[in-house]
């Protein structure tokens, strides 16, 4: 097994890490122009939609020089490269694909200028796992469709202006995948009305959106009607090494060592006591167990294999590993650790117990533990479904 990096490979890493020295102050010393700045810097330098085709104003970009990219910009804990995650790594990608001219003119432009940030309208009230149950609904009348139903959890809608929504255009479908149609919706359109939700944590990052009568013209369905799952499921094909997010583990098992190393248990240095010691190497063990499926994911890729079903595996050990750091860093500190920003005795300020009570982030948002259990046991392992 070869882990090295090419010449060019290293060079590039080096260009990133020169970038980053010469671009990112420190968080303290960001200014408000220091997110626009950023944001024309990496779209000067082709990092927004590096992997995008150059026709598409991405720089065609190869896997490996793109994990390396994602993988400094994770270990300087840079800004992202662009206003819009799901714009960049869905929605630009579904309409590249699906998209028609006037909606690829219109939208990916936008997309990697950071014109215009998207949400996504996928899950409902009763349809978050089984998400083909959707019945959000969508009639075509004349030149437009007219779509009632609700969304639920749609990360970002407070502040996005679109939606890629999922709609059911025929109810009377032979399987549930079939009969559903995929929308782009401003998200100013009268009948839509936003409901921000407050997580336990205090943020209001999701909504609830409930559309009523909305009109929305026909030339803004995203792939044939009734083709909606193809086209959801396919815009997922992008690179998907978890190498980016691995390295923020990395960065996590960081400032818990730093923790460690500022705290006492029963009058000694947390850092002397041996199961706090067994503790942190056994979180660095399956941190490392996490990267190197990362890069078997990588050489799949590299190999022209398509990912499907492995990435689940990264996904459910990731959200274990999260709670049992946080929960780990919170218990550490004592009645302090529970403590958040701006309480009295707040451990790190606030940041761990804040992340605790952020679990459902990495753990539910897209797709929770059981359902990747699912994915593993039916699709890597072969069991039977009953
Ligand atoms: C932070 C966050 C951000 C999100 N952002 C978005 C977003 O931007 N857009 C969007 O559309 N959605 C978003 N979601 C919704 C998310 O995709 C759903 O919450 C998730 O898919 C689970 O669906 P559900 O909430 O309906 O739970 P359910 O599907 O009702 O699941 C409830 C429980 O039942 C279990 N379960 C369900 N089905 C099975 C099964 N077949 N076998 C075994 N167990 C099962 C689940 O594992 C879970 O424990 C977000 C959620 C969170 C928490």
């Amino acid at each position: 097994m070869d882990f090295d990096y090419t010449e060019s490979e290293q060079s590039f890493r080096q260009e990133v890490q020169d970038f980053l020295r010469e671009n990112l102050p420190p968080k303290k010393d960001r200014d408000e122009h220091f997110l626009k700045n950023w944001l024309e810097k990496v779209r000067e330098r082709g990092w927004v939609g590096f992997s995008w085709p150059k026709a598409f104003g991405g720089s065609d970009g190869g896997l490996i020089e793109q994990a390396i990219l994602k993988e400094e910009m994770a270990l300087a804990k840079a800004p992202p490269l662009g206003t819009s995650m799901m714009g960049l790594a869905w929605v630009g990608p579904g309409i590249m694909e699906y998209g028609t001219e006037e909606q690829k003119k219109k939208f990916i432009p936008d997309i990697l200028d950071s014109k215009v940030t998207w949400c996504t309208g996928y899950s409902e009230p009763n349809h978050g796992s089984d998400l083909a149950a959707i019945q959000c609904k969508a009639e075509l009348i004349g030149d437009h469709y007219l779509v009632n139903g609700q969304k639920i959890w749609t990360t970002g809608a407070p502040w996005s202006q679109w939606i890629i929504l999922l709609t059911r255009t025929d109810f009377k479908a032979k399987s549930k995948h079939e009969g559903i149609t995929c929308f782009l919706v401003p998200m100013d359109s009268p009948g839509v009305e936003v409901k921000p939700i407050k997580n336990m944590a205090g943020d209001k990052h999701f909504a609830e959106i409930f559309f009523t009568d909305v009109q929305v013209p026909a030339e803004n369905r995203l792939g044939a009607e009734g083709e909606g799952w193809k086209v959801t499921v396919s815009a997922l094909a992008n690179e998907r090494s978890s190498i980016g997010e691995v390295t923020q583990m990395f960065s996590k098992l960081d400032e818990l060592k730093e923790l460690v190393r500022s705290t006492r248990v029963q009058g000694r240095p947390a850092a002397e006591d041996p199961a706090v010691r067994r503790q942190l190497a056994r979180f660095e063990t399956k941190i490392a167990a996490m990267k190197y499926n990362g890069l078997r994911y990588l050489t799949k890729q590299i190999k022209g294999e398509p990912l499907s079903s492995e990435t689940s595996v990264n996904k459910l050990h990731r959200a274990s590993l999260e709670i049992e750091m946080d929960d780990f860093a919170v218990s550490l500190s004592g009645e302090a650790g529970l403590q958040l920003k701006g309480g009295e005795n707040a451990v790190s300020g606030g940041s761990w117990s804040k992340s605790a009570l952020n679990w459902p982030n990495v753990v539910i948002g897209g797709g929770t533990p059981n359902i990747q259990r699912n994915i593993i046991a039916e699709r890597i392992l072969g069991l039977p479904k009953d």
